[in-house]
């Protein structure tokens, strides 16, 4: 028996998600791919390693159809596995329900084929989750796992999408922007609640974009109205995994770490050389934000970045 994965979809296009979870998919059998999405992503979802084989559908993006989709294709499957974003948050419980399986969700380590690791106390703690059952539904947070190669080439296979109900999706509306996808970037900047203002944000902002990084954001800095919402970083935000984190006035709340768990190297810009944040980075720049930022910014535009 296998692992049937519920590919992520951006905007009809594969996430870079996708070969995240295949790659932690893989430690539990051959894994076969469900991409919701034109046969472009499915052609796509083709190329990665470790997948035995695709499936594509026209199906809705809408929890129902997903789940009932996936429940005409679990008896082959011995895992059901989809990523811990806001698609498989909606799908999987709704699945797990119609099979009656307690799934295990938002897992960031694999120990064998029934025990997981996940975190828990806004990831203060991390508990290790034994699943007996004959079957797995599960969640896995991409951010967590290295993606899987491209130098695949899988049979494609097309599938008719379910009726499911009369309700109708009438339209998806999204954000347009040349930044990069804050759980996948490589490079994130984050700034807090004391660049004091909107104008002062467009420092951070300018530092990422310098940097080809995607831009986060503190909660304090989200509710002072600096950032938007979909910026915010932390337990209640966006979960990440960058090469890079630079934290630019951030005080390092139990909360915000919560997001930045899986940060490899971590840079602080901060006045408070105390700072929780200052104390677990690798690299901290003691100072006034306002001083430091635009020096940094000259240096990497010197250094021919951002150009
Ligand atoms: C249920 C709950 C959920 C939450 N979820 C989240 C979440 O998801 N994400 C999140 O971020 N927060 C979250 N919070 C809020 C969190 O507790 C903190 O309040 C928040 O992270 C603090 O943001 P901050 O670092 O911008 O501000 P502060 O804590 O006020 O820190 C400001 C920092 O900037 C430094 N500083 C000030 N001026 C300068 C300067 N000129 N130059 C350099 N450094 C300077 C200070 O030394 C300080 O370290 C949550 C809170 C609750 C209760």
């Amino acid at each position: 028996m296998s692992v049937l994965v519920l590919a992520e979809i951006d905007n009809g296009a594969l996430s870079p998600a996708t070969a995240r979870i295949v790659a932690a998919a893989s430690r539990l059998g051959p894994v076969d791919l469900l991409v919701p999405g034109p046969q472009a992503a499915g052609a796509e979802a083709a190329r990665i390693a470790g997948v035995a084989k695709v499936f594509t559908s026209a199906v809705e993006m809408r929890a129902e159809s997903l789940a009932m989709l996936l429940s005409t294709l679990t008896m082959r499957y011995r895992y059901i596995v989809a990523g811990a974003s806001s698609l498989g948050k909606d799908v999987m419980p709704r699945l797990a329900a119609m099979l009656d399986i307690q799934p295990v969700t938002d897992i960031v380590a694999i120990e064998s084929p029934t025990r997981f690791v996940r975190p828990v106390y806004a990831g203060n703690a991390l508990e290790t989750v034994s699943d007996p059952q004959d079957r797995h539904v599960l969640t896995i947070r991409a951010a967590a796992f290295r993606p899987a190669a491209g130098d695949n080439d899988a049979p494609v296979e097309v599938l008719d999408a379910p009726a499911v109900s009369a309700a109708k999706l009438i339209a998806t509306h999204r954000n347009e922007s040349d930044i990069p996808d804050l759980p996948t970037a490589r490079i994130v900047v984050a700034g807090g609640v004391s660049v004091g203002s909107r104008e002062g944000f467009a420092l951070v902002e300018k530092l990422a974009s310098v940097l080809g990084a995607a831009i986060g954001a503190t909660r304090a800095a989200v509710d002072a109205g600096y950032a938007p919402n979909d910026w915010q970083v932390g337990q209640t935000g966006k979960i990440i995994a960058p090469e890079l984190y630079i934290a630019v006035g951030i005080s390092g709340a139990l909360q915000h770490l919560a997001g930045i768990q899986g940060a490899r190297k971590i840079i602080a810009i901060n006045k408070d050389a105390e700072a929780p944040l200052v104390r677990i980075a690798d690299l901290a720049l003691i100072g006034d934000l306002f001083e430091i930022v635009p020096q940094l910014i000259a240096e990497l535009e010197k250094a021919g970045l951002g150009r």
